[in-house]
């Protein structure tokens, strides 16, 4: 029998960043109890960090966008790999979540006749991030959280009580979903399992729907500019539950990321200083990014850099810059000007922006950047170029959910929103496109979480038995005892030792150029320590203690690494976030194909405990193809769906 405290809640929200809290606000608002559980301190989510702004087609600065308009780009940056259903929902819903979040006071540029202004983003074909300097993240949180306040203080109005129905529950970690039936993958969800980062303190909510927004897993990587609660915990949560994910091989690595001082090595560099005009040049002074504009994208790109200034100021009758290209084009271009030996002192390349704009402009624009620089690697942006290489920044691939509810794929009551999720941005992400998934499938999971849960008598409810508790703690503590036998392979091991070869393997491995032999190294290094981290020890007590928490993430990172390994293996052609020495091209074949991840620990051969299912991406609608010329399907389409049109 477990002695761990069990409360009651209708819907559980795990992770507090732009996804979760918009799940919540929905949940609650439709008079559903809910409870939000966060690894980190309410507010500090990785959404804070998010700097450029957020992509919605309100037209405010070119009246030429429209919704169909940004489906058409997002499908182009994600090279058609997108769930076509997604897209849809995101362009059509992204500036009513803008224009909410106006309502709830959030504070955006303007433009000059007093709009919400809009910048340029790579991929983006208009003006369309909304932002607040380089700070959007923090605004949005900010605004995100008033709201929270908000509704809790009319709960308070009407029961006496700020978290009646609406409860925070910060630094937490849930380490495991409940199900009614541990043992069927496919039985109903009952809750979560959760520890208290700071005392230790085990308990448990139940619920019968569980929305998991627990952003990405960047921290498997060793150059990321991700943060420490990136490790992936909600892709695993969702795996162990018995959800699919789908992508997993689509890592994007940001093109900018600081390169120097090490201590900073990937903290990010937005791309917002390539959208205000700034421009990026090899060691020999040459604005390289026209030496790599791909055929698929060449109409669509300046011929020379007299075009490519031109459009800043006139950009109906010149085509963008190629800095502007999507990100998976700009980083490997960056990496194959490092590789050529044409790089910056640090292994880098030069991105100025000193040139381009005048001091002043510079620092009301780019704040952040400002400082960054001044501040970490002491480089004054308005005087001198900075020095960037790509960085492990987003993952594409998430958990496998229904666009319309974002429920996940055969586990009842779960749900995911935001970067745990997959499917919307296909191979590659455009920037600015995460914040406004985050608000569109956020408020739709919280809205089927809370109509899910409405649907349910008391006696309806789903319940985890006690016996799940207990072997959740169980595996909780581990870390503190570990099953050690005799022996030099069997002796305890040190988590922070484990995470560092995990982070050197997925970058020497599976980073941003792959090939085959070595994702069969990285699968067989990964078997290795997945074996050696159920040895993990820890020393000490539960208080206080971030080698536990470590020991404990481990187990997540490395199921997500395995599945980016394994999915990265499989699929033969280059495309978006994932490129293949030894398939440099875009294989119109792998266009329909998605590879899922499920758990399964027959998989003998490599040691190995995620099998890859292939399932067909839907077609596309045809009012939806037709917003693409034909020559333009015809790079991407396989040749069956080209004949059918
Ligand atoms: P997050 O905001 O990361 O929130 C995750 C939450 O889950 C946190 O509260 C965390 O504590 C919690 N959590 C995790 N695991 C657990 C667990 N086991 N138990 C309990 N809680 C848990 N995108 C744009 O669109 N525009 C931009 O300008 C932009 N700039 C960016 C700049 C930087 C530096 C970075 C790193 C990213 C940027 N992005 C941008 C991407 C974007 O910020 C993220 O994709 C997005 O914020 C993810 O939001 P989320 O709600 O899914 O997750």
């Amino acid at each position: 029998m477990s002695t761990v405290e069990r409360q009651s809640w209708d819907v559980v929200v795990v992770g507090a960043g732009g996804a979760g809290l918009r799940a919540a606000i929905e949940a609650r608002e439709r008079g559903l109890r809910t409870a939000v559980v966060c690894k980190s301190l309410f507010g500090k989510a990785h959404t804070v960090m998010a700097e450029g702004g957020i992509a919605a087609a309100m037209g405010n600065v070119n009246a030429g966008d429209g919704w169909q308009v940004h489906f058409r780009d997002t499908l182009r940056g994600g090279k058609f790999l997108n769930h076509p259903r997604m897209a849809e929902l995101h362009a059509r819903e992204a500036p009513d979540r803008v224009w909410e979040l106006e309502t709830w006071g959030a504070l955006f540029d303007r433009t000059k006749d007093g709009r919400i202004s809009q910048r340029n983003f790579g991929g983006h074909e208009y003006p369309r991030l909304a932002h607040v300097g380089d700070r959007t993240g923090l605004e949005l949180i900010r605004t995100l959280q008033q709201r929270v306040v908000a509704l809790q203080q009319e709960d308070f109005k009407e029961s006496g009580d700020h978290e009646a129905r609406l409860k925070v529950f910060q630094e937490c970690t849930v380490t495991r979903v409940l199900k009614e039936d541990a043992a069927d993958q496919g039985s109903r969800v009952a809750g979560v399992f959760c520890y208290e980062r700071e005392s230790g303190r085990f308990f448990a909510i139940d619920a019968p729907s569980v929305v998991l927004a627990t952003g990405g897993i960047g921290k498997s990587f060793k150059v990321t500019s991700n943060s420490w609660e990136y490790t992936g915990d909600g892709h695993a949560l969702a795996l162990l539950a018995g959800a699919p994910l789908v992508n997993m091989e689509f890592v994007q690595f940001h093109p900018t990321g600081m390169v120097w001082p090490p201590s900073v090595k990937g903290i990010l560099v937005t791309e917002s200083v390539r959208g205000d005009g700034g421009v990026l040049r090899n060691s020999e002074g040459r604005r390289f990014m026209f030496d790599y504009i791909p055929e698929v994208f060449r109409e669509q790109y300046a011929k020379d850099e007299a075009e490519a200034d031109r459009w800043y100021t006139d950009p109906d009758n010149n085509r963008r810059p190629p800095e502007l290209l999507p990100r998976d084009e700009v980083a490997r271009a960056i990496n194959a000007e490092v590789k050529a030996g044409r790089g910056s002192p640090h292994g880098g390349v030069f991105l100025d922006v000193s040139t381009r704009l005048p001091a002043a402009e510079i620092e009301r624009r780019l704040p952040s950047m400002h400082h960054q620089f001044k501040q970490l690697a002491d480089v004054d942006i308005t005087k001198e170029p900075m020095e960037v290489g790509p960085t492990c920044h987003y993952v594409m691939g998430g958990v496998d959910v229904d666009p319309d509810t974002a429920a996940a794929t055969g586990v009842p009551g779960l749900f995911a929103a935001g970067e745990v999720a997959g499917g919307m941005h296909g191979s590659n992400r455009l920037g600015g496109n995460s914040l406004s998934d985050l608000l569109v499938f956020g408020r739709r999971a919280g809205l089927h979480a809370a109509e899910l849960a409405a649907a349910l008598t008391a006696g309806e409810r789903p319940q985890a038995d006690e016996a799940q508790l207990a072997a959740a703690e169980a595996e909780a503590v581990r870390p503190f005892a570990p099953p050690v036998d005799e022996g030099a392979d069997a002796a305890p091991e040190n988590p922070y030792a484990i995470h560092q070869e995990l982070q050197q393997a997925m970058n020497d491995l599976v980073g941003i150029i792959r090939r085959e032999s070595e994702m069969t190294e990285a699968l067989t290094r990964l078997a290795a320590l997945r074996r050696r981290a159920e040895r993990a020890a820890v020393e000490g007590h539960r208080q206080y203690n971030p080698g536990w928490h470590l020991a404990l993430d481990l187990r997540n990172m490395l199921l997500v690494s395995e599945c980016v390994a394994r999915a990265a293996r499989e699929r033969t052609e280059s495309r978006g976030g994932h490129t293949r020495d030894d398939h440099p091209g875009m294989d119109r074949a792998w266009r329909r194909v998605n590879l899922l991840c499920r758990l399964d620990d027959s998989q003998g051969a490599d040691g190995g405990a995620v099998r890859l299912e292939r399932r067909d991406l839907p077609a596309i609608r045809p009012d939806l193809l037709d917003l693409f010329d034909d020559d333009e399907l015809a790079k991407y389409l396989t040749e069956e769906e080209v004949k059918d049109r």
